[in-house]
């Protein structure tokens, strides 16, 4: 059976390559409802071909509808996770289109996720034009706004996780040749700081002044001083503003704040610390909003032994050594992995995610394929 499946995707490549580019010629930036909706209709019927099953849309006001394919049956479900949406504006293909290097495929969104999808979809329609035997039925969940926090499909994502026995995120594998898989995840938390004084002319009165920036630039350097790398917690202010004119006391100023951390244990050591921000100077104002934007996915020994599972399939029946690596990104496995067990970056090899050079290589997306359909058949039936 896994050489048939291997052999089956490598005949498919070129068709693959085809399928992927009508993919990436329809953007689909996540704010855009409508260009989403695209590439969801495009997504549907490309299912409906390959594979064939239930489809069930989740409309959405905001941002591109969500919906959730169900492939097989079974008691149990497989969750596979894949998203639309891409952090590239509309127009961004003209200046750079979908090409073909050698081995290398250029376009917005391949790498990050089309090329996962599919990948995702090859690996169903593999399963099921062999008729692989499975104990356990599929579920595919395609959401819009993973690169803008998936603040509508979370709960969504979350309800499906808890009804699944293992979660498979074909995110893009960690940038390089080798497609390293994503076995942990750094937690991301998302902050703004707030800092009120009061405004006074710089050359008349200054005294009577508060500068909120004075304040804010305390308070940079207070949070960039809890930054520990070797626990892995980062903090970074990357977005400030203030102030109306040279000639003015700042009377406020705004930052950004992006916490990352290992484990939660640092989030609970370090949120108090932001969220107690305490004024340096006399007569401002601190307020400080946000939290938690993506939980940490940690390296759980469920997920440990999926990895190994996976490792041992691309030894014998892929050829080479599947290897791991940990993400200081966070991603839907983030939100999922709080469920159930979760194996992430088993989308396409390549470089370049919400880059200019973003592209995959064509010839391990039968591979990558391969992998997701043995890693489901090998899973469905523990
Ligand atoms: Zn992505």
């Amino acid at each position: 059976m896994e050489q048939r499946v291997v052999e089956f995707l490598k005949d498919r490549e070129s068709e693959m390559v085809e399928v992927l580019k009508g993919l990436v010629e329809i953007e689909s930036p996540s704010h855009d409802k409508e260009a989403v909706d695209q590439v969801g209709a495009q997504v549907q019927k490309l299912y409906k071909k390959y594979v064939g099953g239930s489809i069930e849309v989740f409309p959405n006001k905001d941002f591109g509808d969500h919906f959730r394919c169900e492939f097989g049956d079974g008691d149990e479900q497989i969750l596979i996770l894949a998203h639309m949406d891409t952090v590239w504006p509309k127009g961004t293909l003209e200046e750079l289109p979908f090409r073909i290097d050698g081995d290398k495929l250029y376009g917005p969104g391949s790498f990050d996720m089309k090329g996962g999808i599919v990948q995702g979809l090859f690996a169903l329609h593999a399963l099921k034009s062999l008729n692989v035997p499975m104990k356990t039925k599929v579920v595919m969940l395609f959401t819009s706004d993973e690169e803008i926090g998936s603040e509508s499909s979370r709960d969504l994502i979350e309800a499906e996780a808890k009804k699944s026995k293992f979660v498979l995120v074909l995110e893009s594998a960690a940038a390089s040749t080798k497609g390293k898989l994503k076995t942990s995840r750094k937690g991301v938390g998302m902050f703004t700081i707030k800092v009120k004084g009061k405004a006074a002319h710089s050359g008349i009165e200054p005294e009577k002044g508060i500068s909120a920036i004075e304040e804010l630039a305390h308070q940079t350097l207070y949070l960039h001083g809890l930054t520990d790398f070797e626990k892995g917690t980062t903090l970074n202010i990357g977005l400030i503003k203030g102030g109306s004119a040279s000639n003015v006391v700042a009377a406020e100023a705004e930052a950004e704040l992006d916490l990352r951390v290992k484990n939660t244990a640092e989030f609970q050591r370090v949120i108090p610390l932001i969220e107690g921000l305490t004024p340096s100077m006399e007569g401002v104002t601190i307020e400080v909003t946000g939290g938690i934007n993506r939980p940490v996915m940690e390296k759980t020994p469920e997920i440990s032994k999926m990895f190994e599972t996976a490792k041992e399939l691309a030894k014998e029946y892929l050829g080479f050594d599947l290897e791991e690596q940990a993400s200081g990104g966070g991603s839907d496995g983030s939100f999922a992995s709080q469920f159930a067990p979760t194996l992430d970056g088993l989308g396409p090899v390549g470089d370049g995610a919400h880059a200019s050079n973003e592209h995959l290589l064509i010839s391990k997306m039968p591979v990558r394929s391969a992998l997701v359909a043995l890693l489901i058949e090998k899973l469905a039936n523990e």
